[in-house]
């Protein structure tokens, strides 16, 4: 089968330039250079339609800028997308287009990513109207109340404007505004990480039955592996901006290969354990801006070796469709 979306070798760097004052400075021959944030560095990896891939990973660690370049909002720095097996750049216009709608993005916090001087039933209609998917007011009121009731919301509200919702009915606006150009493809950010737990789990329910009745394929977002436990098919653990290990959801959680993999479960309280002693991972993840040599997680592994500091292990695989990066996997028995 081919993949719905391949990401090749994509890296994305942002770069601070030099103010006016700076640029004086560094003529003077002050030690002023410009500043890159190396968010994403050489990733690779496919996901199958109607699957769900979780994207885990400490804070800052690049996970929601990748979602961003898979959704088209950030252009990669070097590397490349491929939707359906074709390169989207090699797309013609038209297709790209259509591309574009393919893949959405469902945002962290709802109150924010929702205009609040729009009423529910334009935020939702507005993309559909611009791309001529809606036309005339009755097929456009008939179109939001049929999107609404998808996601759980009573349409005779749609005259309401965004504040006059709850945090997880806002999140049902924006999966529904995400629903309305008819996707294939949604990249959750963190997407229940600002509800409350009793309304995570309803939109967690509503992302399934969602994929089952549309056939959605995801890229979920999310830094709780407890929610990555439950809603995955696979999932990709991402550490400065590289991804260390890939794997089947069950085998991540039962047998994970790489020392971070590790020591991020290790962190997650069990309630099949009595005692939980808490290991936090030792440091601090390193700043993007100067990365370390080698494998980035050196600074923080127990098991850091010289050669570590010096090469960048590869992705390889361990296991069938289990694949981690680690020079030393197989010494270190994990
Ligand atoms: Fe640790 Fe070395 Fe493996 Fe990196 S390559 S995770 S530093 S043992």
């Amino acid at each position: 089968m081919t993949p719905i979306l391949e990401i090749e070798n994509v890296s994305k760097r942002f770069t601070k330039k030099l103010d006016a004052a700076g640029k004086i400075a560094a003529r003077l021959g002050a030690n002023i250079r410009e500043e890159t944030v190396h968010a994403v560095d050489n990733v690779s990896m496919s996901i199958m339609p109607g699957e769900v891939l979780g994207l885990v990973g400490e804070s800052g660690c690049g996970k929601s800028t990748l979602g961003r370049v898979v959704a088209g909002i950030h252009p990669p720095s070097a590397g490349q997308l491929h939707l359906d097996g074709t390169p989207i750049n090699d797309l013609s216009a038209q297709d790209k287009r259509r591309a574009n709608l393919d893949i959405q993005m469902i945002f962290q916090d709802p109150s924010s990513s929702l205009n609040p001087r729009m009423r529910v039933e334009d935020i939702i209609s507005e993309a559909p109207r611009m791309h001529k998917m809606v036309s005339g007011a009755s097929e456009t009121s008939d179109f939001v109340d049929d999107l609404m009731r998808k996601v759980g919301l009573d349409p005779v509200m749609k005259r309401r404007y965004p504040h006059q919702f709850s945090g997880g009915q806002r999140q049902r606006i924006g999966i529904a505004r995400a629903l309305a150009v008819k996707p294939r493809f949604l990249v959750c950010d963190e997407a229940i990480a600002a509800l409350d737990v009793s309304i995570q789990a309803q939109v967690i329910n509503l992302f399934a039955d969602l994929r089952e009745d549309l056939g959605l394929t995801y890229l979920f977002i999310s830094h709780d592996l407890s929610v990555v436990q439950h809603i995955t098919d696979r999932v990709a653990i991402m550490y400065l901006g590289r991804i260390v290990e890939i794997a089947p959801t069950d085998d991540i959680f039962s047998t994970p290969r790489h020392p971070y993999t590790r020591a991020l479960l290790d962190q997650v309280p069990r309630l099949d354990q009595r005692k939980q002693d808490f290991t936090p991972i030792r440091g601090e993840i390193p700043s993007p801006l100067d990365p370390p040599t080698g494998c980035h997680f050196h600074p923080r592994c127990p098991h850091a070796t010289d050669l570590c500091r010096q090469n960048a292990p590869q992705l390889s695989t361990v296991l069938s469709g289990h694949m981690a990066s680690c020079h030393h996997l197989e010494t270190l028995g994990v």
